[in-house]
């Protein structure tokens, strides 16, 4: 998608400090990190958002491939005894604001689930 920013990101037209590169996905530094790592991981190809996982082709090999980079960027980030959560956004209810599939990787100070309960 032309206008979409994460593949604009993804084909190096926007600077974005990545911390993990693979086949199907890429994963960078949020602009605008809401704790101490703030990674969002996103597929190269656009998919809109979770929805769009059940009728893309690559998504069992996108999902394998995400499996082991959570796995790698918790370890170099040295938060995999600390913990983290893992949250993708959906539609505006979600406060999804980028129409582009990504997981938003957050640790490193704790995460106070029960705010979201408002
Ligand atoms: P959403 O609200 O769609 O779940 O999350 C979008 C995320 O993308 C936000 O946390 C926002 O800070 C991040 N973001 C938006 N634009 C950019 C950008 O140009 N570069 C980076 N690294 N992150 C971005
Ligand atoms: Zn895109």
């Amino acid at each position: 998608m032309t206008d979409c920013i994460f593949c604009k990101i993804i084909k190096g037209e926007i600077p974005s400090e990545r911390v993990y590169e693979g086949k199907t996905l890429i994963a960078i530094r949020d602009i605008n990190p809401m704790k101490p790592t703030h990674v969002l991981f996103m597929p190269r190809d656009h998919v809109k958002d979770v929805l769009g996982l059940a009728s893309w082709d690559h998504a069992p090999a996108f999902q394998a491939e995400l499996n082991q980079a959570i796995a790698e960027v918790v370890a170099v980030e040295g938060i995999e005894n600390s913990g983290f959560s893992l949250i993708t956004n959906c539609g505006s209810d979600g406060g999804q604001t980028v129409f582009h599939l990504h997981f938003h990787l957050m640790g490193g100070s704790p995460i106070e689930w029960a705010k979201l309960a408002q």
